[in-house]
């Protein structure tokens, strides 16, 4: 980042003064990069195609701006797609917090809470709108929404809506929205599904893109340990009892969370689960005790990997190495999130070794391999056995920049009852 841009602060960005208090009751000092680069031309009203990591400050970097062009006009919404219900949740409060002070009304519209919440929601005209694509859809079809006075609409972790087989319900949606309206879209990656749908619905958009594409959280401490998989659970135990911070461990199955969150619990650590069979209440609870320290391990599947953003996880485990190569980079973006920095560390087994090729092949770089502290190597796939110890660390900066002030406030709106949930994928 340059020193210009190193400079900057919120205030020289065209912001409302309601908005600038609330970025700084939020401790917001400076713009992270993709806020800087991304609030100007969506404050003029330009399509943006914003690639970033999780944990950059990308919510903020599309809500700032649209809070204050739905603050200036009356006759305007948003509508803020994203793939799961964490992570429109999380937007919304993103919204809710710094929106607050200019008097924007949020409704959320997720599966797997009661459909009467969605029409006290939905009758209350909000300014901004975030719904997962399966229950939105549900509410087109009874006819609960109308989209005349959406002028912004945002897709979230695009990638992902791609990877969750999402792509046909964001064009059903994208068919009834007026089409004088700004596009924005956000993702890490750039499928060709994902680049198809930005060509056919953008207006030249302006790309925006922050640090490398597919980078991985770049603060994050990576290391590999090679292990047996009967020798997992030993070493995630170990691995537990060596720290004291909040650990994020992830499990490709359904039943091998249970299984690893039960192994944890015998051992009494406090722990909780999320996956799709969980309900939503469950996975809201789990996910309330994980941020606010009550439980200090959170054993998942993919679906905690984007978008969640939780303070201080100190370490991700990939207890499962991620079949995905692009899964790896989300999920260890759940720590080393903005400043701080944390640590990555991937079990691998000998059936993993093409998962990992992959992901190095993805990230440009090799995987650190550390000595397995339980001398159990596992059978070592592919590539041969160094040094002890953790390893790579690589920096980022993840500054900040900002800007400015404008106008008024006022609200927009859509109307609901009925709906099912959204399919789950994990
Ligand atoms: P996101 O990439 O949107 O998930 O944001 C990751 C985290 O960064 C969240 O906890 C935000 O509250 C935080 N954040 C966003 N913008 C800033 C900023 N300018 N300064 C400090 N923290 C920020």
């Amino acid at each position: 980042m340059s020193e210009e841009e190193d400079q900057q602060t919120f205030s020289d960005f065209a912001l409302r003064e309601s908005i600038l208090k609330d970025v700084a009751a939020a401790g917001f000092e400076r713009p992270t990069p993709i806020q800087a680069a991304c609030i100007p031309p969506v404050l003029e009203g330009k399509d943006v195609i914003g690639l970033a990591q999780t944990g950059t400050g990308k919510t903020a970097a599309f809500a700032l701006p649209i809070i204050e062009r739905v603050a200036q006009s009356m006759e305007m919404a948003a509508l803020v797609l994203a793939p799961t219900r964490e992570l429109a949740q999380q937007i919304s409060a993103m919204f809710e917090e710094l929106g607050h002070s200019s008097g924007i009304r949020v409704a959320t519209v997720v599966g797997g809470i009661p459909i009467e919440k969605d029409w006290k929601a939905l009758v209350s005209w909000p300014n901004v709108l975030v719904a997962t694509p399966g229950r939105l859809i549900d509410h087109m079809e009874s006819g609960n929404v109308v989209f005349n006075d959406i002028k912004v609409f945002v897709v979230d972790e695009a990638d992902r809506m791609h990877d969750m087989g999402f792509i046909p319900q964001i064009d059903r949606v994208i068919k009834d929205l007026p089409e004088d309206r700004q596009t924005l879209m956000l993702t890490a990656t750039m499928p060709p599904d994902v680049e198809r749908i930005a060509r056919r619905n953008m207006r030249s958009a302006v790309r925006v893109q922050v640090g490398r594409r597919s980078a991985p959280a770049e603060r994050a401490e990576q290391q590999v340990f090679h292990v047996n998989s009967t020798g997992k659970i030993s070493l995630l135990l170990h691995l537990l009892d060596d720290g004291d911070g909040r650990v994020l461990v992830f499990a490709r199955t359904k039943a091998g969370v249970d299984e690893v969150a039960r192994s944890i619990r015998s051992r009494r650590y406090r722990v909780d689960r999320i996956h799709s069979n969980r309900t939503q209440i469950d996975r809201n609870e789990a996910m309330a005790a994980f941020r606010d320290g009550r439980t200090r391990v959170l054993v998942a599947t993919d679906i905690a990997a984007r978008g969640l953003d939780v303070a201080d996880i100190e370490h991700v485990i990939n207890y499962d190495f991620p079949h995905a190569a692009e899964d790896y980079v989300h999920r260890i973006g759940r720590t080393a999130r903005v400043e701080a920095s944390g640590r990555a560390t991937s079990f691998v087994t000998r059936a993993d070794g093409r998962y990992v090729a992959a992901v190095e092949r993805l990230i440009g770089d090799k995987l650190p391999i550390s000595a397995n502290p339980l001398g159990d190597d596992g059978g070592r796939p592919e590539r041969s056995r160094s040094g002890g110890g953790r390893s790579s660390a690589r920096r980022s900066g993840a500054k900040r920049s900002g800007g400015g002030r404008s106008s008024r406030g006022s609200r927009g709106g859509r109307r609901g009852r009925s709906g099912k949930s959204p399919k789950t994928t994990q």
